[in-house]
Order: structure tokens, then C-alpha cells, then sequence
């Protein structure tokens, strides 16, 4: 039997429809977020898909005042590192929440920002 587990590319795919998925490492239970080819606990390479439910904590934020190149009407923006209810850490953008507002401990939920060329994992207020 041939399991469908996600890649990092159909990890963006997926996110883009509004689906966020971590996958789960079957030899010692480790759950990860985006997908990595090999577990950094263990080393095996024995993964399970498992669909989170998008709902998270903001653990902690930067504000990004000098955006990359071709960003500047972006800027500035927030970058958070959210804790998901199912226990995985993932960074991600902040999005409609005003920048004096944004603070650690506020729940989020997953929103994908969408533009023509890239997918960008995003959060908002839950
Ligand atoms: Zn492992």
C-alpha cells in the first residue's frame, strides 16, 4: 500500500487551498511542520500525514520595518512564530491585526496569502 504523504511543494499547494498540514514520524512520534525529508529526532524517514486543525497561540514576533526586495509597500509587517493547538511551532505572517495590537499569547488562525506567484503561510486573529 502506497500512503500519500505530503512534500514540501504539495505542502504549499495544500496550504493555498487553506489546508494546513504537518506530518507525524513514525518511528518515534515526532510531529513536523513544513515537511522535512527526514525526522531531526530520529532520522527515519517514515511519515504520516496529519491535517492540523489551523488554530494557534503567537509564541513570538518580529516586525519587519525593511522588507525585501520588491516588498517595500508590504512593510511594515509582522513575522510570528505560531504554536499550533496540536503542539508544532510555525512561522508565519501576520495578517489584519495592527501592529500595536499584536501581542504573544493572542490566538490565531492559519489564512494563506495568496498572490499570483507564491503562496505565504499566514495568520490571523482567530
Ligand atoms: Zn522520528
Amino acid at each position: 500500500m502506497t500512503e500519500h504523504v505530503i512534500t514540501l511543494k504539495n505542502f504549499f499547494e495544500e496550504a493555498r487551498a487553506g489546508r494546513l498540514t504537518a506530518l507525524r514520524c513514525g518511528g518515534c512520534g515526532q510531529l513536523v511542520i513544513p515537511p522535512k525529508e527526514f525526522c531531526p529526532q530520529c532520522r527515519q524517514r517514515q511519515w504520516h500525514s496529519v491535517p492540523l486543525s489551523g488554530a494557534g497561540t503567537v509564541v513570538s514576533f518580529t516586525v519587519i520595518r525593511i522588507p525585501p526586495r520588491g516588498r517595500a509597500a508590504e512593510a511594515p509587517y509582522a513575522v510570528a512564530v505560531v504554536r499550533m493547538d496540536e503542539g508544532v511551532s510555525l512561522l508565519g505572517r501576520i495578517s489584519d491585526v495592527p501592529l500595536n495590537v499584536l501581542k504573544t499569547g493572542m490566538s490565531v488562525k492559519f489564512r494563506p496569502l495568496v498572490s499570483e506567484h507564491q503562496t505565504v503561510i499566514g495568520f490571523s486573529p482567530a
